[in-house]
């Protein structure tokens, strides 16, 4: 339940193996209460352990199962540059680390090499770039329709405007309350993101969530045509930002990681906040000079583990409820959760490696755990 990329995902694999499947979702579908509306998201290899590298190669395998199945052009490669300058929060030699166990091919640039390609980027003195080739932008809003599309044409029923009130196991049957039916299952996918514990409350279970309200913006460069060879970005520091080059249109969007204040997902505003704007705008301006004024701002929600890590995994003591939640980090690996859930929910196992996304680690279990999202 829950239809934005992690639930769409994994009801078009469920259909595509012939289950049959009921997607309920509260709002509307492509609606923009949640985290997977808007333009685009960062897919790229490069990650702070060995593990993440190795599941952004099987992301960037079910991207192009997705592209193919849906016949929808989906992945745009424009390279990946993360600038770790210097004494950053971000630690580069984990990055490297883990990019050279799985053997993924990178460059390391100096202040002068990111120049030298990008003269649009006015890093400080002593900053690092870190350049994976494959580095790419995947559609929001549009890759989680496809992925919609793709689960109706298998036969999924998707139901929109219809929230889940509570879910309860029955030990070979699952009992899944909207408002006037009952849905009894086999299996459920909990997908409801910054909701989860809302959803899961009728089984006594609940997960350390911090939801943010994050903002991101869309800047209008003088000459969009200087901006269109930008690779995505990242800057590895607290705080953290990140950016795309013109995408669609003549704009950069860019936006802090993290950067928002905590919320309630069901008492938040959906205006932007002037304060988060003068601070973005300001590191942009220093970054990229030429980026040129704002055009728009949006509100979008983080649900962020304390650390940051997924949940991929049965609720404890539930085997048939399976929660998928990305963290804030989770688009780029939709099609690959997709898969992932749907074997969860049906077998129990999956031949991907998820032994770091269950209920049982120190980050979730632990009251002292001290929140990290800076990785
Ligand atoms: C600004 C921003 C930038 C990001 N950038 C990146 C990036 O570059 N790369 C990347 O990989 N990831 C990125 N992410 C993270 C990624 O977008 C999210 O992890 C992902 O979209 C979460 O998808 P989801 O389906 O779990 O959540 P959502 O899209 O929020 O979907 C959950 C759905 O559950 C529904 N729901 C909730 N409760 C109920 C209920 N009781 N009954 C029925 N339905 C219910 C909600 O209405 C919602 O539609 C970003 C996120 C944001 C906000």
């Amino acid at each position: 339940m829950g239809l934005g990329a992690l639930g769409s995902a994994a009801a078009w694999q469920l259909a595509s193996r012939g289950h049959s499947v009921v997607g309920l979702e509260r709002f509307e579908l492509g609606h923009s209460r949640g985290a997977s509306h808007d333009t685009s998201r960062i897919l790229r290899h490069s990650y702070h352990t060995p593990a993440y590298v190795r599941l952004t190669c099987e992301a960037y395998d079910d991207w192009a199962r997705l592209e193919s199945e849906s016949g929808e052009s989906l992945v745009t490669v424009v390279g990946g540059l993360d600038l770790f300058p210097p004494d950053c929060a971000i630690s580069p030699v984990d990055y490297v680390d883990s990019l050279r166990e799985v053997g993924i091919a990178f460059d390391e640039l100096d202040v002068a090499g990111i120049r030298g390609r990008w003269p649009q980027f006015h890093p400080p003195p002593g900053t690092l770039g870190l350049y994976q080739e494959r580095g790419a932008i995947v559609p929001a809003a549009r890759g989680t329709a496809a992925m919609q599309r793709l689960a109706a044409s298998a036969g999924a029923s998707l139901l929109a405007s219809t929230p889940v009130t509570r879910v309860t196991d029955h030990d070979s049957y699952v009992v899944v309350e909207v408002d006037d039916t009952d849905y009894t299952c086999r299996g459920v996918v909990v997908a409801a993101d910054a909701w989860t514990n809302q959803v899961l409350a009728g089984l006594g279970a609940e997960i350390p969530l911090t939801v943010t309200l994050e903002q991101p913006t869309y800047f209008a460069p003088p000459d969009p045509t200087a901006y269109q060879d930008l690779p995505v970005w990242i800057w590895m520091d607290e705080p953290s930002y990140y950016g795309f080059p013109c995408y669609g249109e003549p704009t950069l969007k860019a936006a802090q990681d993290c950067g928002g204040p905590v919320v309630d997902p069901d008492d938040r505003t959906s205006e932007p906040d002037p304060e988060m704007l003068d601070r973005l705008a300001s590191f942009v301006g220093s970054l990229l000079p030429g980026a040129g004024p704002v055009v728009r701002s949006l509100r979008c929600q983080y649900t962020l583990t304390p650390d940051r890590d997924f949940v991929l995994a049965p609720v404890p003591e539930h085997p048939a409820v399976v929660v998928g939640l990305g963290s804030a980090h989770g688009f780029k690996f939709a099609p690959t959760f997709g898969r992932i859930l749907a074997d969860l929910v049906t077998t129990g196992k999956t031949s991907s490696d998820v032994s770091a996304y269950g209920f049982d680690r120190p980050g979730l279990t632990d009251p002292a755990y001290e929140a990290n999202w800076m990785v």
